[in-house]
């Protein structure tokens, strides 16, 4: 579970609402906040996710979730709640194709593409992404050596 889906279900629970389409009443799931507010959840948690940065600013302190600052960047997930989601998605890619051991291919497959959620990317930005993660800790290793 990532760290933007503790946070959704800390304050949403999933309701069913009956609604009438066409004539016709319908089940619907959709996710009721703490607040009383009802909102859908798309395929992310984002919709949901965007509620809550807008409406309970406090939620980290109300969660009890530590700052990436305090916790020493232990936590990789907190410290993603903080950066673009162009970065996030990047990093993703990477996550899924190191981990899993995939070529770099793998990221423009027609089948990874429809069953992924993350927003596609071409296998030589990827590479070129790896590439700057490889300097930028190679730099930082130099730096720290003593
Ligand atoms: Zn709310």
């Amino acid at each position: 579970m990532n760290s933007n889906e503790k946070v959704c279900r800390a304050y949403f629970e999933e309701i069913e609402v009956v609604v009438t389409k066409e004539g016709e009443r319908q089940r619907v799931l959709k996710w009721r906040c703490k607040c009383g507010n009802i909102r859908m959840k798309g395929n992310g948690w984002s919709n949901l996710f965007d509620h809550i940065k807008a409406m309970h600013p406090k939620y980290r302190e109300e969660l009890h979730i530590d700052s990436p600052a305090t916790d020493g960047n232990k936590n990789i997930e907190t410290f993603l709640t903080h950066v673009s989601l162009k970065a996030r998605n990047i990093h993703s890619w990477m996550q899924w194709v190191v981990n899993k051991n995939k070529p770099l291919t793998f990221v423009e497959e027609p089948d990874t593409r429809t069953f992924s959620n993350l927003e596609p990317i071409c296998r030589k930005t990827l590479s070129s992404y790896m590439e700057q993660v490889i300097n930028g800790a190679y730099f930082y290793a130099c730096q720290n050596s003593t």
